[in-house]
């Protein structure tokens, strides 16, 4: 049975609202893992690979990530390359505490499933650690690069009120539809070339 939630979009108050931490008793109750299933079901189906709380309107800290191979199959190697996208299991986080690791940046494009329909430029550290609870409430630390240290930094963010579009290079803000048409494929460093994308105004 999956059940899934809506999922609100940009200018809802609660995507700028700073979400309050889950106790571990919340965690272990019925309510959290029945909504811990549904915000599954509901990343699944957009599809995505990471969904934060605040997204289905509760504001609490509580993530859900999954970035199985099925959504890899739209992609070149090259572009997997790029992103340093590998998968990752499906995995619940509570509380997170999210620290660079090292300064090394990395621009691609990013979209949010609440910010529909579009896609932007989005500097984000390569490597990040990040401490936080199971769905268990078991202590869990995480250190990741690429494409998934990508992930926990947007989901982290909406924790905090933060949206991709906060942190966009906004010269590259598009349709998902116009990226596919004209800029798929085409390595970062070009695209902000061709967008002029440094420019200062
Ligand atoms: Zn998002």
């Amino acid at each position: 049975v999956t059940s899934t939630l809506p999922i609100v979009q940009v200018g809802d108050p609660v995507l700028r609202a700073r979400a309050r931490p889950v106790t571990p008793a919340e965690l272990a109750s019925p309510e959290l893992q029945t909504l811990i299933d549904q915000m599954r079901d509901t990343m699944r189906a957009a599809p995505g690979v990471g969904l934060a709380a605040p997204q289905i309107g509760q504001s609490i800290q509580l993530i859900v990530i999954e970035d199985p191979p099925k959504l890899h199959e739209g992609l070149t190697p090259a572009e997997l390359r790029e992103r340093e996208r590998d998968a990752v299991p499906f995995h619940v986080l509570a509380n997170p505490k999210l620290k660079r690791v090292g300064d090394s940046e990395v621009l691609a494009f990013e979209g949010c499933l609440s910010f529909a329909g579009f896609t932007m430029v989005v500097p984000r550290y390569r490597r990040v650690r990040v401490e936080g609870l199971d769905e268990h409430g078991k202590p869990v630390s995480i250190e990741a690069g690429g494409w998934y240290a990508r992930i926990l930094q947007h989901e982290v963010d909406h924790l905090r009120g933060v949206v991709c579009c906060d942190r966009m290079r906004s010269r590259t803000l598009m349709t998902a539809d116009n990226f596919k048409r004209d800029w798929a494929g085409v390595p970062v460093p070009e695209v902000m070339k061709a967008l002029d994308a440094d420019r200062q105004l």
